[in-house]
């Protein structure tokens, strides 16, 4: 059995347990928008309690800020209302050797970015090892 077989058997067991599109949640109601390294033992939902709706995540290797990321967070912005960003780098990440300065380098880029209309909002935080959450301030 593939692992997407293993997955698929597991929406069996599930059920019909899936949140329906809600047309008014393609604008998220907290208005952030969270980008996180796509390392699977990142449970950003888990991390700020999410629920359908709650917030766009774009997850990427290290949770850097690319010309993709940038792009969506225009989408995000401009068709999806969010005005906030956070950002998610992590100890022990198999993309970034320094994710402590990369994290720094990301919040410079977004707030610089002509591309993006809300840029006053954008914090930046390092998950540890141990299972915390560490704010980087510029
Ligand atoms: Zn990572």
């Amino acid at each position: 059995m593939t692992g997407t077989e293993r997955l698929l058997s597991r929406r069996t067991t599930l059920g019909t347990a899936l949140t329906p599109l809600d047309p008014e949640l393609r604008r998220p109601r907290t208005g952030v928008a969270i980008v996180a390294c796509m390392d699977a033992r990142l449970g950003v939902e888990t991390m700020f309690g999410l629920r359908p709706g709650d917030a766009h995540v774009i997850r990427n290797a290290g949770g850097c800020v690319t010309g993709d990321t940038l792009h969506s967070l225009q989408l995000s912005q401009t068709r999806g209302g969010t005005r906030e960003v956070l950002l998610v780098h992590h100890e022990d990440c198999a993309a970034l050797s320094d994710p402590a300065t990369d994290l720094y380098v990301c919040m410079a880029r977004l707030r610089k970015s002509e591309g993006l209309p809300h840029t006053d909002v954008v914090r930046g935080f390092i998950y540890t090892r141990s299972g915390a959450l560490r704010e980087l301030r510029p």
